[in-house]
């Protein structure tokens, strides 16, 4: 038995019986700088593996949409517009009311230059103390411009965010023209114009647009073809609310007071300047009054 126990100490733990505690403290302290740069080469590697990961991840989240552009483009290269305007084939000017007397109101952002990225505060905070649903058509530009705000905006179920562009240029396969401003001038082109305004929508709101409303709300058929092909319905307008923010506080009352039933009424958001706010202010509580609710598209539009 004890030669045995004796035979069986030896034979498990040998090398420790030939190391002096000398030995052993020589070898402690490497030994913990090898734990630590073991660690540290584990964190690098992991680094690295991340890194590559992301690299990989890159050109599926951000080219995933310059992919599907350049595919949908192929689908009408080639074919000839034979329309251009703001009623064109394909674009929704008005929505089916049912028995209800409901209007949709639709508000631009355009964004670019000072003017272009302001913000209709009082406009707002008008809608939200009525309670008024409205539809906020906003460019990537002016996102850029009011990430606050826009954050603001999309979190807020009384309105529903929507797509008006990349760069606002009017919608077009062969660059034509709307108040001077050049269109987009080929399929491809096109494609962008729109998938680019979703993607900053989606990239500020993780939510994609379902409508699209060109800068100037202008198109050819070809170009509303292309916007249905990236999911999106083109919606235009029954009522020019503000003549592009134009219109003075009475002009706009009496557009809003001119509409019917089933009526998408065009309006501002970013020209504080302008008789928006105070038009708004007056017409809808007369509107409500004569029965009148309000929609946002999402709700009448399927
Ligand atoms: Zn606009």
């Amino acid at each position: 038995m004890q030669a045995g126990s004796a035979h069986s100490v030896t034979a498990i733990a040998p090398k420790t019986d030939i190391l002096t505690r000398k030995d052993i403290q020589s070898v402690k302290y490497p030994r913990k700088i090898n734990e630590v740069e073991i660690l540290l080469a584990r964190i690098k590697n992991l680094a690295v593996v991340v890194f590559l990961f992301l690299l990989f991840l890159l050109p599926v989240t951000v080219g995933g949409g310059e992919h599907s552009c350049m595919e949908v483009a192929r689908l009408f290269e080639g074919e000839k517009p034979l329309e251009w305007g703001q009623e064109v084939t394909g674009v929704i000017t008005s929505f089916d009311p049912g028995d209800a007397m409901a209007v949709a109101l639709t508000f631009d952002a355009c964004g670019g230059g000072v003017k272009g990225n302001g913000y209709d505060g009082e406009l707002v905070e008008f809608l939200r103390k009525e309670k008024i649903p409205a539809t906020l058509f906003v460019n990537a530009r002016w996102i850029r411009s009011n990430p606050d705000i826009f954050a603001e905006l999309a979190s807020d179920p009384l309105f529903e965010i929507a797509n008006h562009g990349l760069e606002h240029k009017p919608l077009s396969v062969n660059g034509k023209k709307a108040y001077g401003i050049s269109g987009t001038a080929s399929p491809a082109e096109a494609a962008r114009e729109i998938e680019g305004g979703a993607e900053a929508i989606e990239r500020a709101s993780g939510k994609r647009p379902r409508f699209f409303r060109s800068g100037t709300n202008h198109y050819d058929e070809i170009a509303v073809r292309i916007a249905e092909e990236l999911n999106h319905r083109v919606v235009g307008c029954s009522v020019n609310g503000d003549g592009g923010s134009t219109f003075s506080p009475k002009q706009v009352e009496k557009q809003i007071l001119s509409a019917r039933p089933g009526d998408i009424i065009l309006m501002h958001m970013n020209r504080p300047e302008g008789g928006t706010a105070e038009g708004v202010t007056t017409a809808v509580p007369a509107l409500k009054e004569r029965g009148f609710s309000f929609v946002r598209l999402s709700e009448v539009l399927k």
